[in-house]
């Protein structure tokens, strides 16, 4: 633990430290409440105290603005839920790109794998980065090395 995850341009500057967390899951969402955007409480707290939840979710996840290619670290929560008349929803944080306030998308879609396949974290994320284009040249060149 405590290590760093670096995504970095191989044709660029560009570098982007991402701290410990990243694709961390969180046992329950009540538990990382405060790392919810204040905004979102009310909704989340509604959820779990009048419906039954089904699957509960929560990671510090890479995200992509699909307009500028900005990268950023946020916590995705998931919550599949049943209303009392029987209807199931799905409750999710959404969080946008500070620079161009387009929606941001999670890059790291989450996918169910065996605890046999789950190298790390950076393992897990290097694969993903390197679809991406690089938000500054645009290049798909991005990599990532762990610091720290
Ligand atoms: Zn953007
Ligand atoms: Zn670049």
């Amino acid at each position: 633990m405590g290590e760093m995850i670096e995504i970095f341009c191989k044709e660029c500057d560009y570098k982007k430290g991402c701290s410990l967390d990243v694709g961390m899951k969180y046992s329950s969402v009540e538990n990382v409440l405060e790392l919810v955007h204040p905004s979102c409480w009310k909704e989340i707290k509604d959820i779990f105290h009048n419906h039954e939840v089904l699957v509960q979710d929560a990671s510090h996840t890479l995200f992509r603005c699909v307009k500028c290619n900005a990268l950023y670290v946020r916590l995705y929560v998931k919550i599949h839920y049943q209303t009392t008349d029987g209807k199931k929803r799905t409750y999710e944080t959404h969080h946008l790109c500070s620079k161009c306030q387009t929606e941001l998308t999670p890059v790291d879609v989450v996918e169910e794998r065996d605890e046999d396949d789950y190298g790390g974290e950076q393992e897990k994320l290097a694969p993903l980065v390197e679809q991406l284009p690089c938000p500054k040249c645009a290049k798909k060149s991005l990599a990532t090395q762990t610091t720290g």
